[in-house]
């Protein structure tokens, strides 16, 4: 089964009212749209399979990847072999990073072909990777960054309402944090990301203070991510459980987090690590490590299905990352949506949901 097209695609989703008013800035720009960028693969057999590369302000570098240099590569390859086909692309660009935009593009193909392989098998994804074990998974609610009090409260309250058990809070501001406990009150599990703001000596002080609010994490401390040693040190120095790895890519990096005694939480985020492909590999050192792993899916398009797959076949204590804001139309239309903090595992070939066609056509800007 050759591949015959690789086709990347932006779409722009405003946020529907109510969620975004105070939307919060990363990477130095305000948001207002949700941006994600889709990978379509085709197939001379019919079958079309869809991954998602990481997406948000790194998308015009992310798209020129794919189109003017990994298409050109895989077209007219085995879109079954995928093993050998990540490795010799992984291998032929490796000079060009092994992290950013190239490793993000390579991870939307690779997504793309276990779709692709799910359909041929007439299987969903989570069965090729050894089976599920959970019918559904528990989603945690990760809000945007409100950086004021009030709208902390509010999103916890409302997150909470809609029957999420878990909260992650990307603020840094301490009024915003105790405004979040105080909001839910001293038994839902709140998890903390910083984003990396701190040197080692500030992210032992902060993590000092903020062991008082008991947080179920605290995510990125260091700058920057890739020391990892820093990390390593003061995981050794605090009682506060540490994660990260949202940052990482390709197996060797999460391999040395693991040696290092790094984190609590390993964060494989499947559209920048390398895809499905790395990700089960970073469950099965994670596992003989006896560390957690979550992954990053701060996105709700394909990305989010390969971590929702691997998630089900592989976690022993369910737990996954839901993006959790008011987009106008879910990319994948309204049944891949939490209901009630949870989220079904697709049954259906390959990832078990295309993206909604309408949606594409509504919002597709590239
Ligand atoms: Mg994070």
């Amino acid at each position: 089964m050759k591949i015959t097209r690789l086709e990347s695609m932006v779409l722009r989703i405003p946020y529907s009212s109510g969620g975004s008013d105070e939307a919060s800035a990363w990477g130095g720009r305000r948001w207002e749209t949700a941006d994600a960028l889709l990978v379509r693969v085709e197939t001379d057999a019919g079958i079309v399979g869809w991954g998602e590369a990481f997406g948000y302000n790194v998308i015009p570098a992310t798209k020129a990847i794919l189109d003017e240099v990994v298409a050109p590569l895989v077209t007219g390859r085995d879109a079954r072999a995928i093993e050998p086909l990540m490795l010799d692309a992984q291998q032929k660009l490796h000079i060009f990073g092994r992290g950013g935009p190239v490793i993000y593009a390579l991870s939307g193909l690779d997504i793309a072909l276990w779709d692709i392989a799910g359909k041929a098998a007439g299987l969903p994804v989570h069965r090729l990777l050894g089976g599920a074990r959970h019918e559904e998974l528990p989603c945690y609610a990760s809000l945007i960054r409100y950086a004021t009090p009030d709208g902390v409260a509010m999103n916890v309250d409302r997150a909470l309402k809609a029957g999420f058990g878990a909260i992650k809070l990307h603020e840094i501001d301490h009024g915003c944090i105790l405004a979040a406990r105080g909001a839910a009150g001293p038994r839902v599990p709140i998890m903390l990301d910083v984003n990396c703001p701190w040197t080692l000596d500030e992210a032992q002080r902060q993590a000092d203070m903020l062991a008082a609010m008991d947080p179920e994490w605290l995510e990125e401390p260091v700058w920057p991510p890739e020391d990892i040693d820093a990390l390593a040190y003061l995981r050794s120095r605090t009682r506060v459980r540490l994660a990260a790895g949202e940052n990482a890519a390709t197996m060797m990096q999460f391999s040395q987090m693991l040696s290092a005694g790094a984190v609590d939480v390993l964060q494989p985020s499947p559209t920048k690590c390398g895809g499905i492909s790395t990700l089960r590999q970073v469950f099965t050192l994670a596992g003989a490590a006896n560390t957690r792993v979550v992954p990053h899916s701060f996105y709700d398009g394909p990305g989010f299905l390969a971590a929702l797959h691997c998630a089900a076949a592989f976690q022993t204590t369910p737990l996954l990352e839901w993006r959790f804001f008011d987009l106008e139309t879910p990319p994948l239309g309204p049944d891949m949506q939490p209901r009630n903090g949870r989220i079904r595992i697709p049954d259906g070939p390959g990832l078990g949901a295309d993206p909604d066609p309408r949606v594409i056509e509504k919002y597709r800007t590239a």
